[in-house]
């Protein structure tokens, strides 16, 4: 893989979409990491802000959720529901069936931030050299990787 690169405000990252070999749909193992998950939770966990399980709910696609448990909060949050292998339920025939009430999480992957490093990304197919966008495009990924960041926040300090 060609590795993360901003360059003169360029990013090399298209998404390969339907082409990915590796989707971050499924199979799916999740993001390795040596950060230590405090709270030990799986990082292969899809987790859904209040406002993604409610449009979920609303348009009928509940089905695709399910409640994890937070043992250090001692409270329960929605996700989406994977196969066995850490594929997204609702990866059907190699496309996200609930495209339009996409989650927050899958809206901002592969960026996300690190409050050392700032901008961060999980390094996938689609980082290649050949290809370079304005970072500015990536407005509506960083937006969502910024209310994930939130979300946690107030997870941990019992506002949501
Ligand atoms: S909700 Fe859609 S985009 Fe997110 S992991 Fe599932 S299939 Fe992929
Ligand atoms: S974000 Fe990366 S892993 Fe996910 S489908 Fe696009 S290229 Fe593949």
């Amino acid at each position: 893989m060609a590795g993360v690169k901003i360059k003169n405000g360029k990013i090399n990252f298209c998404c390969k979409m339907n082409e990915c070999s590796n989707s971050c749909c499924g199979p799916f193992s999740g993001v390795t990491s040596e950060i230590s998950n405090i709270d030990k939770r799986p990082f292969d966990e899809i987790v859904l802000t209040k406002e993604d399980y409610d449009r979920l709910f609303n348009a009928g696609l509940a089905h695709f959720t399910e409640t994890g448990y937070s043992e250090a909060m001692q409270k329960q949050y929605k996700k989406m529901a994977l196969y066995p292998d850490g594929t997204c339920k609702a990866f059907i025939d190699g496309r996200c069936s609930i495209n339009k009430n996409k989650p927050t999480l899958c809206k901002a992957f592969p960026f996300y931030f690190d409050m050392f490093s700032g901008l961060c990304a999980i390094e996938c197919e689609g980082f290649n050299d050949e290809v370079w966008a304005d970072i500015e495009k990536f407005e509506g990924c960083f937006e969502a990787a910024k209310q994930m960041y939130e979300f946690w926040i107030d997870f941990y300090t019992n506002k949501n």
